[in-house]
């Protein structure tokens, strides 16, 4: 059988790329320098398959930033802003995806949202009225070469026109279908010249396929597919997608003219219903995507074959479910974690191994196979570890867990008597810069070169400095700075029972941005008070009220690699319920305003509409309640989320019923004032008036004209004044300068 993998990892093993990007943008190294390590990167991705042996392997999975901004490049998607700055090319695509603030200019950087249901981000294409949409870029042909010249002869994966078009955010008058036309033209070209060149498999990624589509998407798509299988060129296409089922459009999609095409097993609910009732055309290969790309367990060897039998299609290619960018490189790189844990986990790596035992096996009388043998004794009882104190816990959850009295309003006032703060009150969102000292002190505690108390020592001076820098800057709510803290949901789960780490496990989230999710192995339950003896600290050195920090049970689930084996509604409530003993605690020790950030609380919401309440909604905002209810009137709970787009959950998100919510709005528009406005939302707001992922430093002018769009929407009692996230990735500097610009903006407002 043969297989496919939709793309791997490339941010390097040990995270190469990141380190050589930065060195680049910090002016220690030179383009050339920073291209090579790219082409190293690409270089053993490609050999690393190969060696496994996999049938169909991607070139032009690789980014210097993101997929999508790179399709955006080849097509000539570039805001005229950008290309007034007079850049170099590369410096150029950098200024779309971090901005740009030097002596060419000042240009904030592209909107960025999160990848479907991933933690990974995308930057959105913007397109205007005078957009000239042509092919400029040389990319897909350029690693198509590089790749053939190492030996491997790729597919071409290129996101799909459909998908580009659906996520790029129109600025002007023109519509979709007013460039559609235009687009498909330039792909057109795009095959035509990677067919003139040797390629003779051309992958279009269209995840977008597994939303809601209406009648008009549906007709887009078509229009678009047309053109482009009219004129392959003696080419295969392949029509990828990923993150779901095609329900809508499965039963035209095996119309056309493709010669493969992949679809999800694994997240997609439907597919298997899908090819039983509609068939799949015998002149066309089916990827039967099988292999988990998302989440880290073994394999069931068992469930996969039995998986392909069902399917029944005879010609079939086994690949993987999404593009392996979600999950880390190689359980090579874990030395520490022993093998009856590793032993159950699959990597990038080993994920291409068991594609190639499958495939080396399926078709075949494989229960007696060594290899089948040897994975299903993996399975063999329990592999998780219990808890049955946890378990009786959440059994024993009842409805009133859920509420938190007195209702919001009266809250509202007896909080503005206690806390008595400015209008307009401003904040911060938690982290500050961390610095090369902050995280050499973290990493010598961790490898035993410093003691608890010269580490808690070190932690309690940053305290104090960072206090005193926000009370001299003028901040009205003061936090820690969380120094302690490598990552806001790893930082919890070391001090939870059920949760296991790793040590290079990184996965790309944005950018040079990387995540090392943590894995949920057991029942979870808090061993420990978590941040008490910080936020107690922080209190210490200041009179102003100080707000402690957790991670909300959301939040720390979507951003662990989660279990299999029981649900994720059962998985949150026992993290809700140990976060819930960390807020207890916190207000016992005097902290009187916690935030609770829920990052990620839009990442796992289903991607049809359908789904989102009874699939997800519904328990995750009650788990949110569960952490809060039992604390006291007085006590102003804060959250925060990141990228949000909750413009269409807003009743939702009201219904977590938090006293305040601090949100991104700085890189999008402020659209989502005005549904707060039409849904009469009730929670104070802040929404962040400059972004932090990037190191421009807004003025106060700019953050006054953003405060005086918010208050048309917002009444001036509700509305606070925050950054748009957390500042750990910035540098102190930009941080200083941007935060008095902040309170300077806040204060003039206020006269
Ligand atoms: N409190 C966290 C911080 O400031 C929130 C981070 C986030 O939202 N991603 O770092
Ligand atoms: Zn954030």
């Amino acid at each position: 059988m043969k297989t496919s993998v939709i793309g791997y990892p490339r941010i390097g093993k040990d995270r190469e790329l990141k380190f050589a990007s930065e060195k680049f943008f910090a002016g220690e190294i030179d383009e050339a320098a920073l291209q090579a390590v790219a082409k190293q990167i690409r270089k053993e991705d490609l050999l690393k398959q190969k060696e496994a042996g996999i049938t169909y392997i991607s070139s032009n999975d690789f980014s210097f930033y993101d997929n999508v901004l790179d399709t955006a490049f080849l097509f000539n998607v570039i805001p005229q802003r950008y290309k007034d700055l007079g850049l170099s090319e590369l410096e150029t695509y950098f200024a779309l995806a971090r901005g740009y603030q030097g002596e060419k200019g000042n240009v904030k950087a592209l909107a960025m949202k999160k990848w479907f249901n991933t933690n990974y981000h995308y930057l959105v294409p913007e397109i205007d009225d005078d957009t000239e949409i042509r092919l400029v870029g040389t990319k897909p042909v350029d690693e198509y070469k590089e790749a053939r010249d190492l030996g491997v002869d790729t597919k071409v994966a290129v996101v799909g026109p459909f998908t580009f078009l659906k996520l790029a955010k129109f600025t002007g008058a023109k519509k979709i279908a007013d460039v559609s036309g235009k687009l498909t033209e330039e792909y057109v070209k795009l095959v035509s010249v990677l067919t003139s060149k040797g390629a003779d498999l051309i992958e279009f990624d269209e995840p977008y396929l597994v939303r809601d589509l209406d009648a008009s998407d549906i007709e887009l798509f078509k229009n678009i597919y047309a053109s482009i299988l009219a004129n392959k060129n003696g080419a295969k296409i392949l029509l990828q997608t990923y993150f779901g089922d095609i329900r809508d459009i499965y039963a035209e999609v095996i119309k056309l003219d493709f010669d493969l095409i992949g679809i999800d097993f694994v997240e997609g609910r439907k597919s298997l219903e899908l090819v039983k009732s509609y068939g799949f055309p015998s002149d066309k290969a089916l990827v039967a995507g099988l292999v988990n790309g998302k989440n880290i367990w073994r394999n069931d060897y068992k469930k996969t074959l039995s998986a392909l039998k069902e399917i029944g299609v005879e010609n079939v290619v086994l690949g993987t479910s999404c593009s392996l960018l979600h999950v880390p490189y190689t359980l090579d790189n874990e030395t520490k974690l022993s093998d009856d844990y590793k032993k159950h986990f699959a990597f990038a790596e080993e994920k291409l191994t068991e594609l190639a035992e499958l495939a080396s096996i399926a078709g075949t009388d494989y229960e007696g196979s060594e290899v089948y043998k040897k994975n299903q004794s993996l399975f063999e009882g329990r592999v998780n570890s219990e808890d049955k104190e946890v378990q009786a816990k959440v059994a024993a959850i009842t409805d009133a867990d859920y509420v938190r009295l007195p209702v919001f309003e009266e809250r509202e006032k007896i909080q503005k008597q206690i806390l008595n703060l400015p209008l307009f009150p401003t904040t911060t969102i938690g982290s500050f810069p961390q610095t090369s000292d902050v995280r050499k002190n973290r990493q010598e505690f961790k490898k035993g070169i410093k003691s608890r108390e010269e580490y808690v020592e070190f932690n309690k001076k940053k305290i104090a400095e960072c206090i005193k820098l926000q009370e001299e800057i003028g901040l009205d709510v003061i936090v820690h700075g969380e120094f302690e803290r490598n990552d806001m949901v790893e930082y919890f789960g070391e001090h939870l029972n059920g949760y296991l780490f790793t040590e290079k496990a990184w996965v790309q989230s944005y950018g040079t941005r990387n995540v090392k999710p943590p894995i949920i192995w057991g029942d979870v339950s808090r061993r420990e008070a978590i941040t008490v003896e910080w936020s107690k600290f922080a209190k210490s050195c200041t009179n102003k009220p100080v707000k402690g920090m957790l991670t909300g049970p959301v939040t720390i689930l979507n951003w662990s690699f989660p279990r299999e084996d029981i649900s994720i509604k059962e998985s949150i409530l026992q993290i809700a319920l140990a976060i819930r003993d960390e807020v207890l605690d916190l207000e016992a020790n005097g902290i009187n305003i916690i935030q609770i950030d829920e990052a990620a609380l839009r990442e796992k919401l289903p991607l049809r509409k359908s789904d989102w309440y009874s699939e997800y909604l519904d328990f995750a905002i009650p788990a949110f309640r569960l952490v809060h209810s039992k604390v006291k009137p007085e006590t102003q709970i804060h959250t925060h989320m990141c990228y949000s787009e909750f413009t269409d959950i807003i009743p939702a998100i009201d219904a977590m019923d938090a006293d305040v919510i601090t949100f991104e709005a700085s890189r999008s528009d402020l659209q989502i004032l005005d549904s707060l406005k039409e849904n009469n939302f009730k929670t104070e707001v802040g929404p962040g008036v400059y972004d932090i992922h990037s190191p421009r430093v807004p003025s106060v002018e700019e953050i006054v004209a953003a405060l005086t769009k918010m208050r048309e929407k917002i009444e001036d009692s509700k509305l606070w004044v925050n950054p748009d996230c957390g500042l750990k990735t910035r540098g102190n500097e930009e941080t200083v300068k941007s935060l008095t610009n902040l309170v300077a903006a806040a204060k003039q407002i206020r006269g």
